[in-house]
């Protein structure tokens, strides 16, 4: 029996197996041939707990109960104030920044970056209306960038096989090289002497880029790229959509540069993993200059469920846990964890470039077949599934990215399926 269901990022020609998962709970899947599977990926980056945590659940039954979904245009609920308030309360802040101090929902990592560009250039837009400033409309984008899947998100993400069919679409920007080990400062030139061509904003992942391949850079070089483009007034935008909620080792990753940025987009971890939402935080003078007497400055943006009321409940949940629970203490255990695991991992010829952030390791297996298009990838997928570990390798790139609660017989499971791969299809790098 073939199933109607079109995958993202699958192909269906090659006849995979789709393995049919019923039940989750902490850092497990259960399928429904009855087998499980350890989830080293939480769920493709959004699950932060643990699946189905009960706090969460027990929110979203309650408030699915009670007010389920309301016109958001004009009309408010307190599950979205709560969450509001509590962004505002845990957003980076530094003495010397103006804080992040509006909250506007959507519903994906991708919307909460759409909606920051269109900010970014709304805010350029209204003050050349106020003849304050000359009009700006070019974006600054940092190499091996992603942002998502839509065509604005594209727009500002590495150009490459996975949008060639929409390339002429995607509009124009200004890449910055990334910064690699040892030329940190060619890309830093590079920015400044982007930034002077006055664009309206630059947008980066900060301290780690995820679907570009787990590359980590130094804090120290956030923290500048954030000066020079305070320097040169080029708005400065955060996508904390991977790197927000604890996994880079802190709540955002842009407090480990004491970087504040005048917006940040959040999502996939805002509720925990269980629920879509996302948000876009903004500073005041983002705001402000959207804010008029004038019905023509209003900000064009919105969707059916923004601050769906289930969903808020949902990351209410998760703010809370965050407060009241020491998960900072478990991510802390969980990295050193993963760090032990994979000092010795990487004593293994086949695998080189092992690197960690926090809750986050990668490590390149070296095989002749490496590209993003080889079958290396779904192969090592299929050969960590028979061994019950949900992986999901870019290209030769292994990553794990588990819940937080992944335990050490879990962590030793997990690399015990890597080893083996290592085994399987390395050679001696
Ligand atoms: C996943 C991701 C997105 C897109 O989020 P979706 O919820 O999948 O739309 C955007 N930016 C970064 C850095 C991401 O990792």
């Amino acid at each position: 029996m073939t199933s109607p269901v079109w995958h993202p990022f699958f192909q269906h020609g090659l006849n995979e197996p789709i393995p049919h998962v019923v039940k989750a709970e902490g850092a497990l899947l259960h399928l429904a041939d009855g087998g499980t599977l350890i989830d080293g990926i939480s769920s493709w980056w959004v699950t932060t707990h643990g699946h189905c945590h009960p706090r969460i659940a027990a929110a979203i039954a309650e408030q699915a109960g009670k007010l389920d979904q309301l016109i958001f245009a004009g009309y408010t609920h307190e599950p979205a104030e709560e969450v509001a308030r509590g962004l505002i309360d845990l957003a980076p802040k530094a003495a010397d920044r103006d804080p992040l101090a509006h909250i506007f929902f959507s519903d994906s990592g991708s919307t909460a970056v759409e909606v920051a560009l269109k900010m970014a250039l709304g805010y350029w837009h209204n003050l050349a209306l106020d003849g304050l400033a000359a009009p700006r409309h070019r974006i600054l984008v940092l190499q091996h960038g992603y942002h998502g899947d839509t065509i604005g998100t594209m727009s500002v993400g590495e150009r490459g096989v996975y949008n060639a069919a929409w390339t002429p679409l995607l509009f124009d920007v200004d890449t910055i090289p990334f910064p690699h080990e040892g030329q940190e400062q060619a890309t830093l030139d590079a920015l400044e002497a982007a930034c002077a061509q006055q664009p309206a904003a630059f947008i980066v992942e900060p301290l780690i880029l995820g679907a570009g391949g787990m590359l980590i850079y130094p804090a120290w070089v956030l923290r500048e790229m954030a000066a020079i483009c305070a320097r040169h007034d080029v708005l400065f935008i955060a996508d904390e959509v991977m790197t927000g909620w604890g996994r880079t080792g802190t709540l955002f990753a842009c407090e480990q540069a004491g970087v504040v940025p005048d917006i940040m987009a959040v999502a996939k971890g805002i509720t925990g993993g269980a629920i879509p939402l996302a948000a876009t935080l903004a500073t005041s003078r983002i705001f402000e200059a959207h804010k008029s007497t004038d019905r023509a400055r209003l900000f064009y943006h919105s969707s059916s469920y923004t601050a769906n009321a289930i969903a808020c409940a949902a990351a209410a949940a998760n703010l809370a846990i965050w407060r009241e629970e020491d998960v900072l203490g478990r991510i802390a255990t969980l990295a050193r964890g993963l760090e032990q695991r994979l000092d010795k991992l990487a004593e293994h010829p086949a695998f080189a470039h092992p690197r960690q952030l926090g809750t986050v390791i990668a490590i390149d297996l070296m095989t002749p077949d490496a590209g993003y298009l080889s079958d290396l990838a779904p192969r090592l997928r299929a050969f960590a599934g028979e061994q019950g570990l949900l992986l999901r390798p870019l290209g030769n790139t292994i990553y794990l990215m588990p819940p937080y609660c992944l335990d050490a017989d879990q962590l030793d499971r997990v690399f015990a399926v890597l080893r083996k791969a290592g085994d399987a299809f390395g050679v001696s790098a």
